[in-house]
């Protein structure tokens, strides 16, 4: 597409004239797994639907677009994506990963990969002596997310970037709390994007996918190779659901940014709560970073309550936000990172990082920022009221992943 043309409306035309044989505005769902050879040594460019799909092939090419890189690659989820990714690595190679990490990235650098002897060091990727003290001479790639979930800490990219570089090392980042609407990290010099679709790429709870942007065309190549060799690659139904959410992403961002402002400022003034973790508040410590390399925030934030006995009542009492897991969605959830998304990362890992029993993480949809202000309002009330006159009533959610 015209790439002058502005985010907003690129995300908008997503696939909507690639088809010029009937000029349907969406693109079809080719679901067709074989294609016919027209004769011997002949391909239409499509011949199995592991290598490709146009219905996959239109979102790869939108993926790779938006988020500046070369080569885009749909998988079945955002798991899917990080497992080809990090299978560009082999025995004895070494990792340096930030510290606040989404559990299920965790879960497989630590149970996967280390059967493969690939190891993983655990830093505060924005503070570069550390980085350094952590390389060693077998360090192949610095992977970051940025902000990391549930804590928001925040990275330069382009400083990791720079430093990875001189060291021979790629930089990977899992953009899945920004989208390219509000950050493009291979703009910043890293070579590898990863997402998890199913956030707020989708943006509807509805679909579960994964993406993978390269740049440079040897990485591209390889990660062609492992896309195709793996197989975990995404149907074409649910290429053309993503595709269906990716066209409101812009407006979606927007909403969900404000409002996330408006509820962390809410929180930020409520006698029940501690903290407020989020970096569009300017004493938040990585606000300028955030600033300079992103357009914009996420809808994501968490905060401490002051008291870890305040968190049963207040997700019994939450009704119009639901007491669930996943984020990015239009509709607002709320999860309890420690006994939730966060249950398979060791306890001293979680303590030294920050996700302890009084953290919840919050992610904003696009309601009206007043009625989740009342909401969530109400079940601090509801929840104080319970504390004061010793009403303790048991049952603690389970992990449910
Ligand atoms: C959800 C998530 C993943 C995993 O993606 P799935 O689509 O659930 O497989 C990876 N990274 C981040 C930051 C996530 O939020």
């Amino acid at each position: 597409m015209d790439d002058k043309l502005r985010i907003e409306s690129r995300l908008a035309q997503i696939g909507s004239q690639e088809d010029p044989a009937t000029g349907a505005v969406n693109f079809p769902i080719y679901q067709s797994t074989a294609f016919r050879h027209p004769r011997l040594g002949q391909s239409t460019g499509f011949d199995y639907i592991r290598t490709k799909n146009p219905t996959r092939s239109v979102l790869e090419n939108a993926a790779a677009e938006l988020e500046s890189g070369d080569v885009g690659f749909a998988c079945s989820s955002g798991m899917a994506a990080l497992s080809t990714v990090f299978s560009l690595f082999g025995q004895g190679d070494h990792l340096v990963v930030s510290l606040d990490l989404y559990g299920g990235t965790y879960r497989m650098l630590e149970r996967i990969l280390s059967k493969y002897g690939i190891t993983a060091s655990y830093v505060d990727t924005n503070d570069l002596e550390a980085l350094e003290a952590t390389r060693r001479p077998n360090t192949k790639a610095v992977f970051i997310e940025t902000p990391t979930n549930p804590l928001m800490m925040i990275t330069d990219i382009q400083a990791v970037c720079t430093w990875a570089r001189q060291h021979h090392m790629l930089t990977i980042v899992d953009n899945t709390l920004l989208t390219p609407f509000f950050q493009r990290p291979l703009e910043l010099g890293a070579d590898i994007v990863v997402h998890s679709a199913t956030k707020y790429l989708g943006g509807h709870n509805d679909v579960l996918a994964g993406l993978i942007v390269t740049k440079g065309s040897e990485l591209s190549t390889e990660m062609a190779m492992l896309h195709n060799s793996i197989g975990a690659v995404l149907g074409p139904t649910d290429c053309y659901q993503l595709m269906r959410g990716m066209k409101t992403l812009a407006l979606r961002m927007e909403r969900h940014e404000s409002n996330a402002l408006a509820l962390a400022d809410y929180l930020l003034h409520h006698e029940a709560i501690a903290e407020v973790f989020h970096p569009g508040l300017p004493d938040h410590p990585g606000y300028e970073i955030q600033n300079r390399q992103s357009s914009g925030n996420t809808g994501i934030f968490s905060f401490k309550v002051k008291d870890a006995k305040y968190v049963e009542p207040l997700l019994r009492h939450i009704r119009l936000i639901a007491f669930a897991e996943s984020l990015g969605g239009v509709e607002s959830l709320m999860t309890y990172p420690a006994v939730q998304t966060h249950a398979d990362i060791p306890v001293e890992i979680r303590d030294a990082v920050g996700v302890d029993d009084r953290l919840l993480r919050f992610s904003v949809g696009i309601e009206h920022a007043s009625d989740l202000i009342a909401d969530l309002g109400n079940a601090l009330e509801a929840a104080r009221i319970e504390l004061e006159e010793g009403i303790t009533l048991g049952g603690q959610q389970g992990s449910d992943r």
